[in-house]
């Protein structure tokens, strides 16, 4: 029999990133007694305010990822643009959860959509395009219009551009700087929603139900809970997200994004960490995102993933986070603030969360 794996309250968790996802797991993780110590190479890094031990150096530096590790006893991740490489590094010396295999799949657009694909998850239609042949042969792609994207290294729309029809293709990759790409047909979506799961090392699984996500210029600004989808688009939703991280052999939390097209759910994006459409569970479920995480990889029970109150989460991007005195007005609205320096245009700077009594 394996030995049960708990990391005792008072263990150090390492985490990559410094982020806001990163804060607000150390400060769940300070919750239940376990220290952090947080690698980023940014020194302004919001998390740096609210954990034991801050490392700043770049992610492929060998020699301070292996003091990183000697310092901690589990690592695990806010973004997932880290090197796999050094992930693949820093496994050799503590757990790493969610684990390397799962990062390679979730840092590649194509890879993540084969993978659905091949657990017979349905997402849009899409083809590789990553030489002239491809361009060539995308002639026949018939889910046009449709959107080119790199394969790697893009979020909230970023290496993102729409395509009408073929003869606007070869620009468009152009455009990208002709590198890897995946050309999705575009959705013609009723919504979008995301599902957040986590799975521990015991491998006992909890879903955050489905929540409503509203963007605006690609980036998320508002996710409802609950979300106005049928009980039974609620059910599928939660079928689709235990499948995928049971294939995966998830230990962490994962969150799923999904469109809504008339009574089907097609997956559009798998992040294996916290994930923003998850920030209302802060405030209004019995357990958070964040301390959900820590739970999954110190061996811990998981929480319970219902919602006490129902909420609207709004990001506050760039200058919105002047108003912070206003939301204060409301003793209704739970406000985030991430603590970053510069309040660029479509920066996350911070949240507000307003909770409502769940309906009778
Ligand atoms: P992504 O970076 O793939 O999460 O895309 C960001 C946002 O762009 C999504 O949340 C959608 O609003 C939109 N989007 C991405 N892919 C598609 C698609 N194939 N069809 C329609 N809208 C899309």
């Amino acid at each position: 029999m394996i030995k049960p794996y708990v990391l005792a309250p008072g263990s150090k968790i390492g985490i990559l990133g410094g982020g806001q996802l990163g804060k607000m797991t150390a400060l769940a993780a300070a919750g239940l007694g376990y220290k952090t110590s947080i690698f980023c190479p940014d020194p302004d890094s919001p998390a740096f305010i609210c954990c034991d031990h801050a490392l700043i150096a770049e992610y492929d530096d060998e020699t301070a990822l292996k003091m990183f590790a000697d310092q901690v006893d589990v690592i695990t991740f806010e973004f997932e643009n880290i090197p796999l490489k050094s992930a693949e590094f820093l496994s050799q010396y503590r757990p790493l959860y969610p684990a390397a295999h799962i990062l390679k799949i979730t840092q590649h657009r194509l890879y993540e959509k084969d993978f659905l694909n091949q657990i017979n998850i349905p997402t849009t239609l899409y083809i590789s395009i990553k030489n002239d042949e491809d361009i060539n042969n995308a002639r026949s792609f018939t889910g046009f219009p449709a959107i080119l994207k790199s394969a790697r290294m893009g979020y909230d729309g970023k290496g993102q551009i729409s395509v009408q029809d073929y003869s606007d293709l070869k620009k468009a990759w152009d455009q990208l700087g002709q590198v890897e790409s995946i050309l999705e047909a575009k959705v013609n979506f009723l919504c979008e929603i995301s599902v957040i799961v986590a799975r521990n090392i015991h491998g006992q699984i909890e879903c955050f139900e489905p929540v409503e996500n509203i963007h605006k210029h690609h980036i998320l600004y508002e996710t409802r809970v609950p979300a106005s989808i049928s009980d039974d688009l609620k059910k599928q939703s939660l079928v689709i997200a235990e499948k995928i991280a049971q294939e995966l052999k998830l230990i962490g939390v994962l969150a799923i994004e999904m469109f809504v097209v008339e009574d089907q759910l097609l997956v559009n994006e798998l992040a294996p960490r916290p994930h923003n459409s998850g920030h209302w569970t802060l405030d209004a479920s019995y357990t958070s995102q964040f301390e959900q995480l820590v739970r999954a990889i110190c061996g811990l029970p998981l929480g319970s993933p219902k919602r006490h109150s129902n909420a609207v989460m709004i990001n506050l991007l760039g200058d919105d986070i002047k108003k912070w005195q206003s939301f204060l007005q409301d003793p209704t609205i739970k406000l985030h603030i991430y603590g970053k320096t510069e309040p660029k245009p479509g920066r996350k700077m911070g949240h507000i969360t307003k909770v409502f009594p769940l309906e009778k």
